[in-house]
């Protein structure tokens, strides 16, 4: 079977974690804050706080800027729950905002006048979170000056993102948000098993979300209320969680963050070669925007014209020619759990109708060029 996704594990990685295995430190070892920094300088962010996966990152990059009951959070409904489950973590409610049908983005124009209705209305957001929709940025230079405009804070949701960039600037670098958070599952660009980062270059905030990590505690004396009692003092300041990443993983992350740049690379040649023999087919391949370069963690064809409806055919053919795709995203406020909160189908139309079309069609690193030739001409066959 072709997966969708697939991580890349070589014998420079093994050694890396084995390595760690025989150290002295499995976890709050020097592997932890190495990583940090190698991501933080890659992606020119100050800072970078490495967390159990980017759920959590999300969760404390929402606390960290103080999210709570009463606040509002506005993320896109075409995402993982992740991005939206954040707010309801911290008690906050949660909107969103439709999504650009050529990006898949959260639009800006949607944004800006459901930001202008909101004033209105007095119930502006605290906090947006822009998600790079399979690796491409978002217009993060149009968000950030709403930011400015409504007086919101930014998380982006590059969960997809790492080894992208915007403006010719890597994404992380946070020039246009607070905090990045990035994630490090396996099917992302590079992983740790499980793992997340939160990037910032506001040291407060980096101090808070290291804190908010370990149970709220910190053993930095400028931030401690009391004087302490000795070498072994820590106090807890906050009320946090073990949301640590292991040595293990971090020694992992840093093996397959040098080859970054070769992963997003290969992506592109993958989706350049998508490109070619899908163009002048009945299917839609995807808009490349000139602000951004993706990481091109997915590649979503959509389904529409002559061949609308048919996905779930078309999904079950290429499963039997031992082809697997998968659909990102059921669009978020459509879930059950969404729909007791009161969101119903028609509330985010462009979200939706773009749930109907999407499929996403295999790519990672080690898919060779004639299992993509079998994928293609199975999925031309398909949709004929
Ligand atoms: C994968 C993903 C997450 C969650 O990442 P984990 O590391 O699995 O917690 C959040 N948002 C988006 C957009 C994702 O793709």
């Amino acid at each position: 079977m072709i997966p969708y996704g697939r991580q890349d594990i070589r014998p420079e990685d093994i050694s890396a974690v084995i390595e760690v295995l025989q150290s002295d430190f499995l976890t709050q070892g020097p592997a932890v804050p190495r990583f940090e920094a190698a991501v933080a300088k890659k992606v020119n962010a100050k800072f970078g706080v490495a967390m159990s996966n980017a759920t959590c990152a999300l969760h404390l990059a929402c606390k960290a800027l103080d999210l709570g009951p009463g606040d509002t959070l506005w993320t896109s409904p075409v995402t993982f729950v992740a991005s939206a489950n954040c707010a309801l973590y911290c008690g906050a409610n949660i909107d969103f905002v439709d999504i650009d049908s050529r990006t898949f983005n959260m639009c800006p124009d949607s944004l800006a006048r459901k930001l202008e209705l909101s004033r209105r209305n007095g119930c502006l957001p605290k906090v947006v979170v822009p998600v790079h929709m399979c690796g491409q940025s978002c217009d993060m230079a149009r968000i950030a000056e709403l930011a400015d405009q409504y007086g919101f804070r930014v998380i982006e949701d590059a969960s997809h993102t790492i080894g992208g960039s915007f403006q010719a600037e890597p994404v992380g670098s946070c020039r246009y948000s607070d905090i990045t958070v990035f994630s490090f599952h396996p099917v992302k660009i590079i992983t740790t098993g499980e793992g997340g980062m939160a990037m910032t270059n506001d040291g407060n905030l980096a101090g808070r979300l290291s804190s908010l990590r370990s149970h709220g505690i910190t053993r930095d004396v400028s931030r401690m209320e009391k004087s302490p009692h000795g070498s072994w003092y820590y106090e807890q300041i906050d009320l946090g969680y073990n949301f640590r990443m292991t040595d293990l993983q971090a020694a992992l992350g840093l093996s397959q963050l040098d080859r970054l740049e070769q992963y997003v690379s290969r992506r592109h040649e993958l989706a350049e070669r998508y490109d070619a023999a899908l163009t002048g087919s009945s299917v839609q391949i995807p808009w490349r925007s000139k602000d951004s370069r993706s990481a091109f963690h997915l590649y979503v064809i959509r389904l529409s014209g002559a061949i609308a409806g048919e996905r779930r055919r078309i999904v079950e053919e290429l499963r039997n020619a031992g082809v697997s795709t998968n659909v990102h995203y059921i669009p978020v406020h459509t879930h059950p759990y969404y729909a007791r909160l009161g969101f119903q189908s028609g509330d985010f139309p462009l979200a939706e109708q773009y749930y109907k079309e999407a499929l996403t069609l295999p790519l990672y690193p080690q898919m060779t060029e004639s299992q993509q030739e079998h994928v293609i001409d199975r999925l031309l066959k398909a949709v004929r």
